[in-house]
């Protein structure tokens, strides 16, 4: 029996009763015949009280400190799970990033893995441990300072181990049963998926669905590391995440479509046409106003944002009223961000020469995922079909050969989710999703 690792949520540790539950959960494993590394998070919301706390006595807490502190949320969980573990007559040991070996670069906040040298953690497994290891921080590979791999890293500290020490398979432990073609707390009627592509949950992660995070998956796609999403809650199978449909399951069930697609043609059953509907409402609005439409503007708008290293996502240029050969450009970027890139456009607003800027941050973001959407005619219009039949009006477009994305306001987003949803023929007929905790983190 091979080596699995195990992540745990915040919300799967919120309290005494849950350690204990999930210890047993661990223990479970243990009893099967596999060798089991934990990753767990800090307790509930533990992470977001010492960021509050951090901000009470500094406005900009410096970085180096910042993660010291995070990174004592993590060491609480882990402690108490390893107790708990012996509590139940088995070995366990619990591990910081850094004893761990899990080598960083030294970006305070947003480190990024760039060794694993797990020694301590094969040792403990050989020795007959449990190894428990906290999530989302290592040690910098020059100053061998402690650094945190940004909100939600766990997942990717799981991986990371998983790839490192060959593991079977990699667990994500969380507050809902899988995978869902839409966020279950949005639509009551989301589906569980049993696999999805990396491919298809890369372009989820990155459109706003928060099970699991993009870096997480992009790191188990390059060392092909299957995921399996699943509740600590109910024990459930949950959703698969790999390069194949794994053997064990039963073969995909038909297409899954409106109607008034399938009804176009009888195509061969290969996969489904669309994985699913996620939405984000983490990102603002930035239309800069009367831009010169003359070649090198938008280089200088965006140079300009990109040196405040400021990550920005869709961008629309509006034609230029032959009147005055002037245009707008709008892009959104992440609501955090904001602040920053308005500063650095009003520094170079000489040197670009736009008449005004306008922030808007009650937008929120709609995306339609999935492979077969690249050769089926009908899904763009059945998409802007449901938001027009929603009564929804859209502000942006963007696309890939895998998505389509639009902008809306605020409050449309969650009628737009559902209208979607129902529309690609993704409403479950059976039970409503289960949210067992936690806020989707
Ligand atoms: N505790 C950290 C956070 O809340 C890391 C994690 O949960 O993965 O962001
Ligand atoms: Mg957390």
């Amino acid at each position: 029996m091979g080596l699995v690792v195990q992540k745990y949520g915040g919300s799967s540790v919120a309290d005494a009763e849950g350690i204990k539950r999930v210890a047993r959960r661990i223990v479970d494993t243990k009893k099967n015949g596999h060798q089991v590394v934990v990753v767990v998070s800090a307790m509930g919301d533990t992470t977001d009280e010492l960021i509050d706390l951090a901000e009470q006595v500094s406005p900009i807490p410096a970085g180096r400190e910042f993660d010291m502190l995070l990174t004592a949320g993590e060491r609480i969980s882990m402690a108490l799970l390893a107790m708990a573990i012996k509590n139940l007559g088995h070995e366990a040991q619990s591990f910081t990033g850094s004893q761990a070996g899990v080598i960083t670069d030294s970006v305070h906040n947003k480190a990024r893995i760039i060794d694993v040298t797990p020694g301590r953690i094969r040792t403990a497994l050989d020795e007959g441990n449990i190894a428990i290891v906290a999530g989302f921080q290592g040690v910098s590979q020059d100053k061998k300072d402690i650094t945190t791999l940004g909100r939600g890293g766990s997942d990717t500290t799981a991986v990371a181990l998983a790839a490192a020490l060959d593991a079977e398979v990699c667990e994500i432990y969380t507050d809902v049963d899988g995978v869902f073609t839409a966020d279950p707390r949005v639509v009551k009627k989301a589906r569980k998926m049993d696999w999805i592509a990396f491919e298809d949950m890369l372009e989820l992660a990155s459109s706003g669905s928060k099970v699991l995070l993009h870096r997480c998956v992009e790191y188990a796609r390059r060392y092909n590391i299957p995921i399996h999403v699943r509740s600590s809650f109910s024990g459930l199978p949950g959703t698969w995440v790999s390069n194949e449909r794994p053997q064990g399951l039963p073969p995909q069930v038909a297409l899954r479509l409106a109607p008034h697609i399938a009804s176009q043609g009888d195509r061969p059953v290969e996969q489904a046409i669309i994985s699913g509907v996620s939405h984000d409402t983490s990102e603002a609005k930035i239309t800069v106003v009367g831009v010169p439409d003359k070649p090198g503007e938008a280089a200088t708008i965006f140079r300009a944002v990109a040196d405040a290293e400021i990550n920005i996502d869709m961008i629309v240029q509006n034609v230029s009223a032959a009147a005055t050969a002037l245009t707008d450009i709008s892009f959104t970027l992440p609501k955090a961000e904001g602040h920053k890139a308005m500063e650095a456009l009003t520094r170079a607003q000489s040197v670009i020469g736009f008449d005004s800027l306008r922030y808007d941050d009650q937008i929120g973001k709609i995306s339609l995922v999935g492979a077969g959407m690249k050769t089926n005619p009908g899904v763009t219009a059945t998409f802007f079909e449901a938001l027009s039949n929603a009564g929804v009006n859209i502000e942006l477009i963007s696309t890939s050969e895998i998505r389509i994305s639009v902008v809306t306001r605020a409050d449309d987003v969650n009628p737009a989710v559902q209208a979607v949803h129902s529309a690609f023929g993704l409403d479950s007929d059976s039970d409503e999703a289960v949210v067992y905790g936690g806020t989707g983190r």
